[in-house]
């Protein structure tokens, strides 16, 4: 095992092994559906996955018995729940044990190879409130509790994504949330530096899946890394730039591939200007309110914000005229109630996959031709909405998903001058 032996000490924070997340996602949707065989198959299998693994890691038999344990203990609380109804605390508590195995056995190992590592049980600090919002004070106070009790190591090891509910029910940050948990565990200790590692070596300025010749953005600043991530960039989980920021401490994507390799750094300045990068987000839906008694009446927004507000969805985009708002959203929950209460207040049109291309940088507004530069790249592509200035980091361009390659080709062709 390869480790960063600076002589400083750090808390690990792991993530459940590739592909176990998913996995336990569908045994759960079994036992909601009431196939408890479907359930018990796919345990079975996911058990066997981990027994191997466990043969391949450990070296000693002490270990590997101890290892075995681990294991065995996390499949039998799964099985537990395959008798009896099932509700969310037993989601949560099977969705908890990829997170609960690796941190486990990562210890076990890690001190089999002579790191003097110790386990710090993420439940018995990180908590979310009612509005199921990260509770930084709570967290801040109990891992500094924790780590008293559990004593001296030199690597701390805990589990990313799971926390406890306001009510001290298991609970997690949702899908991607490790990184999360690392951000929000940087932020209550005043950590050096937030390190994210993964399996590319950082961001890139534009979508490797979609455009050729992607290049790697060495440094970003935190508002830069925040759009790209909340707009498509599917490095990092969304929110993970929020508690650095508050805290002020750098972010930094690495590569578990090319570990000597910089990342990219994410601070609170950015380091030059002009555009950095492009990303896209599918799965987008516009809404068109067209009113004939005109945005002019006041608290028009304001009903129509409301009908949001209510079912709780949240908007992303927002583009307004004297007779018309459009706006999209990411989530097409409850969107035929949304749409029978803004019958209300004028006609709606809604369409359904787009995508917003956004495209981020240190944009300086007053920058002659910028956007005409924008609006060239995109000639011939139908754009559904442009949202400029909301804030000096972001323009955004809702574009049919069928054209958004062709978007962030020709966006990389002329702005990013590959
Ligand atoms: N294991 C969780 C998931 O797959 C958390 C994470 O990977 O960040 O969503
Ligand atoms: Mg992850």
């Amino acid at each position: 095992m390869e480790l960063i032996t600076d002589g400083e000490q750090k808390i690990v924070v792991l993530s459940a092994m590739a592909g176990t997340t998913n996995a336990l996602v569908e045994i759960s949707g079994y036992l909601y559906q009431g196939n408890k065989d479907s359930a018990k198959i796919a345990i079975g299998k996911l058990e066997d996955k981990y027994k191997k693994v466990v043969d391949e890691l450990c070296k000693s038999e002490k270990n590997r018995k101890e290892a075995l344990k681990i294991v065995d203990n996390s499949f039998t609380i799964m099985r537990s729940f395959t008798s009896g109804a099932f509700s969310e605390v037993g989601e949560n508590t099977i969705l908890a044990q990829g997170e609960l195995i690796s941190t486990q056995m990562v210890a076990v190992l890690m001190n089999e190879n002579g790191h003097h590592t110790k386990l710090l049980p993420a439940l018995d600090f990180m908590r979310i409130d009612e509005e199921k919002a990260a509770d930084l004070p709570f967290i801040r106070d109990n891992i500094k509790k924790v780590l008293k009790r559990v004593g001296e190591a030199d690597y701390y090891i805990t589990q990313g994504f799971i926390c406890k509910d306001a009510n001290g029910e298991i609970n997690n940050l949702q899908r991607g949330g490790s990184d999360y948990t690392a951000s929000l565990i940087g932020a209550a200790i005043d950590a050096e530096e937030i390190q994210i590692w993964t399996d590319i070596d950082g961001f890139h300025n534009n979508d490797p899946r979609f455009v050729e010749n992607t290049k790697k953005i060495e440094q970003l600043s935190f508002n830069e890394a925040a759009e790209l991530a909340y707009f498509g960039a599917k490095i990092l989980h969304p929110q993970t730039v929020l508690p650095a920021r508050i805290r002020n401490i750098p972010v930094r994507l690495k590569n578990t591939m090319n570990p000597s390799d910089g990342g990219t750094l994410i601070t609170a300045e950015s380091d030059g200007k002009g555009i950095k990068a492009v990303a896209a987000k599918d799965g987008i839906t516009a809404v068109k309110i067209r009113s004939g008694r005109m945005l002019m009446a006041y608290g028009f927004l304001k009903n129509i914000f409301a009908v949001f507000e209510k079912y709780r969805i949240p908007i992303d985009m927002i583009t307004t005229s004297e007779v018309a708002v459009s706006l999209t959203i990411d989530s097409t929950q409850h969107l035929e109630n949304i749409k029978e209460e803004l019958d209300k207040f004028g006609t709606v049109e809604i369409d359904h996959d787009m995508s917003i291309v956004c495209i981020v940088g240190d944009i300086i507004q007053e920058e002659k031709g910028f956007a005409s530069k924008v609006f060239n790249a995109l000639d011939g592509i139908p754009i559904r909405m442009i949202s400029y200035g909301g804030s000096r980091h972001n323009i955004s361009v809702l574009v049919p998903t069928a054209r958004k390659q062709e978007t962030l080709v020709a966006l990389s062709d002329n702005l990013l001058n590959i």
